[in-house]
């Protein structure tokens, strides 16, 4: 099984499942909250 993590605070966001790839790197909700309003 293979485990999504948040690039920016690393938490653990869900679970997949893959034969090849342990680890993908994503954004949690909250840290996309938070990348919008620094756009601003
Ligand atoms: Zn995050």
């Amino acid at each position: 099984m293979g485990t999504i993590i948040c690039q920016i605070c690393n938490n653990t966001i869900d679970h997949f499942e893959n034969e090849k790839v342990a680890t993908l790197y994503g954004q949690c909700n909250c840290c996309d909250e938070k990348q919008e309003e620094g756009s601003k």
